[in-house]
């Protein structure tokens, strides 16, 4: 096992890596910019490095500074959470060639997997449905294009192969508007990602989010922990999180579980890893994996009673997977509510010092938040504070649990999203469960007008 780790990001997710550190008896280093200094986690780690100013481009992802902090204090491996650099297949590659080990799959696996349209063609080599559509890079030729949008099918969404969090993808109704719209998407994403690499799929109206969570060691083992529901979204953020999916039928998640095993084993994948997947009329359709830990892991931990972070770390250590399928326990039901510091409504972010700040507990009541009274929430960052995890024997049970929480809970000093979260646990088609991931904003519109919003 290591002696000491890195913890390459901040927030609450450098806190959640800090703990399963603690617990393993490894020592840790904090990395963080000038904004985070007086953060509670950085100071409960055992050494903390400044790797530079607030801005993440010069601090979060300073490669060179990262690489520096853990030199100096000797770390031997960097864990990089989710966001910044987590996903950067360049940097797990200079993080091995300088000695460490990275927490998280090999370079060539993140490359492979960041790029939309090889990692769709690696599924459908391993037998994981995926949504229907050019299997291929866009040509050039024009005819050809709507040659190949015509067989497909209208409505279609034009993605880029390298896009990420949500950028880089069109919509496309008719013929008309197809190859303007193609080309836009490709000046677009050549300036944001790098590559005008795009291509084609059948755009599907109503879907579900659902996603399987994996985890792969070094030795040809891997298991899915079940799925994880994530259809509760706005602007393509997911914003509630729950384990397991109401409404589909148990051997159904269990083939598609076994269909990302085997393209675990295929692609030599190692560490946690997620594949996500739209769910329309009964089918599955992978879209992308995410090849690190993801925000929404607390609902599976709870469901499965396996620490998702701790196993990461073992399998980076080069330790063998312990688990085996038939032995994962799935009990209950876990909801998780992203707790956002920005305007219920309107979404204006609100950063500033918290005043007050009282977390809810009693039973199946878990808070992951780094953050503590008189702390203040820097504006440079992404604005999830902390995330508030209920757990019940059944969904019901966990949904009451939050609704609970959630009243109990008090912030003052900033704005959050609670009261969003209060209205959507108080829905009754969230309630029924099943919704599909257009569901929210529609609600929003709604709601925006009882709450005195613009009536559009
Ligand atoms: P990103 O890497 O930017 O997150 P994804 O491929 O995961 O991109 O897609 C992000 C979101 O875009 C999905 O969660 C879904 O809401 C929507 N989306 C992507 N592909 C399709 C599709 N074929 N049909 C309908 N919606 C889609």
């Amino acid at each position: 096992m290591f002696g000491k780790i890195l913890i390459a990001n901040r927030g609450e997710i450098a806190l959640r890596i800090l703990r399963a550190c603690r617990a393993l008896n490894i020592k840790t280093v904090a990395a963080h910019s000038t904004a985070d200094a007086d953060a509670m986690y950085v100071k409960l780690a055992d050494e903390s490095v400044c790797i530079g100013p607030a801005p993440s481009a010069q601090s979060y992802l300073n490669i060179p500074a990262l690489i520096s902090a853990a030199e100096v204090t000797d770390a031997e491996a960097i864990h990089p959470g989710y966001g910044f650099l987590s996903e950067n297949a360049d940097f797990a590659d200079r993080v091995e060639k300088s000695g460490f080990a990275f927490i998280g799959p090999r370079g060539d696996t993140i490359r492979l997997m960041g790029d939309k349209v090889n990692a769709k063609q690696a599924m459908i080599a391993a037998g994981v449905p995926c949504v229907p559509g050019s299997g291929d890079a866009l040509p050039d030729d024009p005819k050809e294009i709507q040659r190949i949008a015509r067989e497909i099918g209208y409505p279609v969404i034009i993605k880029a192969s390298a896009g990420g969090g949500g950028r880089g993808m069109r919509v496309v109704r008719t013929e008309a508007a197809l190859l303007n719209l193609v080309n836009t998407t490709k000046t677009e994403a050549k300036a944001a990602f790098g590559s005008d690499k795009v291509y084609l799929e059948k755009f599907l109206e109503n879907p579900r989010h659902i996603e399987i969570q994996v985890l792969s060691d070094n030795f040809q083992n891997a298991v899915y922990l079940g799925e994880r529901d994530c259809s509760m979204q706005r602007r393509n953020q997911k914003i509630i999180e729950e384990c397991p999916a109401t409404g589909i039928p148990r051997r159904q998640i269990e083939r598609l579980g076994s269909r990302c095993v085997e393209a675990c084993k295929r692609i030599g994948y190692r560490g946690a890893g997620t594949f996500e997947f739209l769910y329309e009329n009964g089918q599955f359709y992978f879209i992308e994996m995410n090849t690190r830990v993801q925000v929404e892991h607390p609902v599976t931990e709870l469901v499965t009673g396996i620490d998702i972070i701790t196993e990461q770390i073992r399998i980076a250590a080069g330790e063998r997977l312990q688990l085996r399928q038939k032995d994962i326990p799935t009990l209950g039901h876990a909801v998780e509510c992203r707790i956002n510091a920005e305007n219920p409504f309107n979404f204006r972010p609100s950063p500033g010092r918290v005043k007050r700040w009282v977390m809810p507990g009693g039973p199946g009541i878990r808070v992951d938040s780094h953050v503590f009274a008189d702390y203040t929430v820097p504006p440079y960052y992404d604005s999830m504070i902390g995330k508030i995890i209920a757990f019940g024997p059944t969904r019901e049970t966990a949904i009451d649990r939050m609704r609970v929480a959630l009243s109990e809970t008090v912030v003052e000093g900033i704005e959050t999203n609670i009261p969003l979260h209060l209205r959507i646990l108080g829905d009754n088609q969230f309630r029924t469960g099943g919704t599909s991931i257009h569901y929210l904003e529609k609600r929003l519109e709604d709601w925006s007008e009882i709450s005195g919003g613009k009536k559009k």
